[in-house]
């Protein structure tokens, strides 16, 4: 018997008590949180009539079982009922089936078996991650009685005796062609509720339960463009595509085409074709991009667009999950978790911008969504298309061995040039000349000559708030967050110095709060201080700044990016949020402030994402007729990720990084699992990450293949809300091989109290 059924028992059934060949319907249960299961339960014939639908025990379903020894009750999904024989074991049975039908199709349920191996998460966890609380709390609707007349009544009904007011309300409810609410029955007989429930004494009229919508649903309505015509490159791309649609079978292609080479347009008739089959497609954007710009070109196009994304509420949520699992939404555009869209019958996927971080998930479980999308296609034997000017080394090293088909825009739509980038060194003290702030003199200049020209203005610094360290030029105290191991940035709006990584803030000092000398020092720039700036020295433009400080009321971000497009604003400027997916034809001077922010991150895709930044920031300009530049300052002009991102130069970039990577063997020539260990107590936590360490080279040792353990070393964020962090890296050749040496580790540890671990399959994030 497997441990973790052993829990079920209070004590072993005798021998005489066993009845191998006993035949049972038993559910199997996991749990979205502590033991994780599965478990098995006896289904009583009470749950197991499918005709009596509405407390059917079947997989796909959460029902609620008595747990442990105390019987506590507690709610888990049904992952499968099977008749079988008990084998003898004393089953306790399931108290209720709480949903009235499956949420999770036998597909999705086999997702995330997938998923929950892959990740080494607890599949109650997994399945719970899957589905929206909303749709979990089926937010939005009401449970209502509905009254409908006997079939054998309504072919009689003149021939019945009744009081006026009960007759007139079995007329109505007998001419209606739909069952009614006991509100709008009241309402249209004009009576209270006592003859209807008269009625229903008298056996006249039945009622049923339903789930109803509160509200009805709001679509919009946009008005409808045409298919463009496709250029060489773009017919060429589609072509492919659809070759492997014809044939209905599973292929990943990774669509490289250059900022503004019309990728869009090819997902979109690629799509017009799958809907054409009657099958539904799911377009995947990074959450930043989920613009109303960006759905519009969907709604354009399509009758039946859906939209997910976290911002929405429950409510919402749930009913365009209702509308997809349908089967009436032609295109289900969203973030990250939209991969889990229940289409009914799934046509392609489209992963945009795939080279993002934020397609990766930061808590359980902490999947992937070209991973997931990735199985989700092959299951369900449709193509997966991954789009980027950028691609992920890891796709693109995937396409080079032939795993993924590879399709190239290389040019912009209608031949517009790429436009020209420039370093700036910052090194350079003639540059610096006259400039006491972010901004160097050619970068002044570039502004000022664009902007007479009459043309628009991006600036990207990646930091946000004023001032990015505050700290005494005498005793060399640097301002922390008491909680995190971080300097603090001064807001001067807010009028406070805050932490970015948790919630203090404080009142920024006028002192050293060491050695209490007044001349603290309020140093580094933020986008705050950089408006300042720019404000400053062109006092005739409209300056917008876009940042997470600026943009938090819902819709700010739609306003800011409608009023630059209009030209009402001149100079935007912002963080990495102005980088992605926008389309300003008007913009003819793009600015990075400082390329080296990203370039410095101690982390081995730093080079990678700086060269995601300045590229896509670069493809923000020369989208119109008259061109456009781009400028970078920076103080390693000569790091071979600016290089080629100057020169638009993806393959020089793959080229030059790729031999790092396998030298390290880092992805995506190895596989890493980061593990974080974080607690209160300093030296607990270390010795508790050390005896995971232990345990993993232990493991490492019984496998043929390489397996490294690097660490525990300290966080790159030591210290993060009064905890002490500690990570570790493995790195092993292949994912099997990391999964051999993880597996008997996950959930198997004793924990300390005050301890806790986490770990992290193909981890984005390394700090
Ligand atoms: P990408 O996603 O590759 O950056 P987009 O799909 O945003 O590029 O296309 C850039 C611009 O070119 C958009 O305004 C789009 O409408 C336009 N465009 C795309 N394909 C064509 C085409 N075949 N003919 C004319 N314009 C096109
Ligand atoms: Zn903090």
């Amino acid at each position: 018997m497997p441990a973790h059924q052993q829990q079920l028992f209070d004590t072993e059934p005798a021998p005489w008590e066993m009845d191998d060949a006993e035949q049972v319907r038993i559910a199997r249960i996991v749990m979205s949180s502590g033991p994780a299961g599965p478990f098995d339960y006896l289904v009583p014939d009470s749950f197991a009539d499918e005709k009596n639908s509405e407390s059917f025990a079947e997989a796909g379903r959460r029902m609620r079982v008595p747990f442990g020894r105390g019987n506590r009750s507690v709610v888990g999904y049904c992952t499968e009922v099977a008749v079988r024989p008990s084998g003898g074991r004393k089953l306790k049975s399931v108290a209720a089936v709480i949903d009235t039908a499956p949420l999770l199709s036998a597909r999705m349920l086999q997702l995330g078996e997938s998923i929950a191996e892959y990740y080494l998460a607890p599949l109650g966890q997994v399945l719970e991650g899957i589905l929206p609380a909303g749709v979990r709390g089926k937010a939005g609707t009401r449970e209502t009685t509905l009254f409908s007349v006997l079939t054998k009544v309504a072919a009689k009904i003149t021939q019945i005796e009744l009081p006026e007011k009960q007759k007139k309300a079995l007329q109505i409810l007998a001419a209606s062609p739909k069952p009614l609410a006991m509100r709008q029955l009241m309402a249209r007989a004009e009576c209270t509720s006592g003859p209807i429930n008269a009625l229903r004494k008298k056996g006249l009229i039945e009622s049923h339960v339903e789930r109803i919508d509160t509200d009805p649903l709001f679509e919009e309505t946009v008005e409808r463009t045409q298919p463009l015509s496709l250029n060489g490159d773009q017919a060429a791309a589609l072509k492919t595509i659809e070759l492997s649609l014809d044939a209905r079978e599973p292929e990943t292609f990774l669509l490289h085409g250059v900022t503004g080479s019309g990728k869009t347009e090819v997902y979109i008739q690629a799509i017009e074709k799958v809907v054409s089959f009657g099958r539904q497609a799911i377009v995947l954007v990074p959450e930043i991009s989920l613009t109303p710009q960006t759905v519009g070109r969907f709604r354009e196009r399509f009758d039946h667009v859906a939209v997910l994304h976290s911002h929405q509420s429950d409510v919402e949520r749930h009913r365009q999950w209702k509308r997809i699992a349908s089967g009436t939404v032609q295109v289900v555009v969203g973030a990250r978790s939209a991969i889990f869209a229940p289409t009914p019958h799934l046509g392609l996927v489209v992963i945009d911008e795939e080279h993002e971080t934020s397609f990766k998930q930061s808590t359980v479980p902490r999947y992937h969504a070209r991973e997931v999308a990735l199985r989700r296609t092959c299951e369900e034997g449709v193509p997966l298309v991954l789009g980027s000017a950028t691609p992920s080394l890891e796709s693109w090293q995937a396409a080079k061995r032939g795993e993924y088909r590879l399709v190239s825009l290389p040019k912009r739509v209608s031949d517009l040039p790429m436009p020209a980038v420039r370093a700036i060194d910052l090194r350079d003290e003639s540059h610096a000349k006259g400039s006491r702030g972010a901004l160097s003199r050619p970068m002044h200049q570039a502004m000022d000559a664009a902007l007479k020209e009459g043309g628009q203005v991006m600036l990207l610094l990646n930091r946000r708030g004023f001032s990015t360290h505050v700290q005494c030029p005498k005793c060399g105290f640097a301002l922390k967050c008491p909680a995190c191991d971080v300097s603090m940035v001064f807001h001067r709006q807010a009028n406070y110095v805050a932490c970015h990584w948790c919630d203090h803030h404080e009142p920024p000092p006028t002192h050293c709060p060491d050695c209490k000398d007044a001349n603290i020092r309020y140093g580094g720039f933020g986008t705050q201080k950089l408006e300042a700036e720019v404000r400053a020295r062109f006092p005739k433009s409209a300056v917008l700044r876009m940042d997470s400080d600026s943009m938090r009321r819902p819709g700010s971000h739609e306003e800011a990016l409608d009023a630059f497009r209009r030209g009402d604003v001149q100079i935007l400027l912002g963080t990495q949020m102005i980088a992605k997916g926008l389309d300003f034809p008007n913009v003819t001077l793009v600015g990075v402030v400082n390329a080296d922010t990203a370039l410095h991150w101690p982390d081995f895709r730093a080079a990678e994402r700086t060269f995601h930044l300045v590229t896509q920031v670069a493809g923000r300009t020369g989208r119109g007729e008259r061109g456009g530049r781009v400028l970078v300052q920076t103080l390693s002009p000569d790091h071979p990720a600016l290089v080629a991102a100057m020169k638009h130069d993806y393959e020089a970039f793959a080229a030059g990084e790729l031999p790092e990577r396998e030298m390290l063997g880092y992805p995506p020539f190895g596989r890493l699992a980061r593990l974080v260990v974080r607690g209160a107590k300093d030296q607990m936590t270390l010795a508790f990450a050390e005896t995971i360490a232990e345990a993993i080279r232990d493991l490492a040792a019984t496998t043929t293949e390489t397996v490294h353990v690097v660490g525990p070393a300290p966080c790159p964020l030591a210290k993060l809300r009064d905890n002490y962090r500690f990570h570790m890296i493995v790195k092993a050749p292949d994912h099997a091989t990391l999964l051999k040496v993880l597996t008997p580790l996950a959930g198997k540890l004793k924990t300390p109290d005050d301890v806790q671990w986490i770990l992290d399959i193909d981890p984005s994030d390394m700090m």
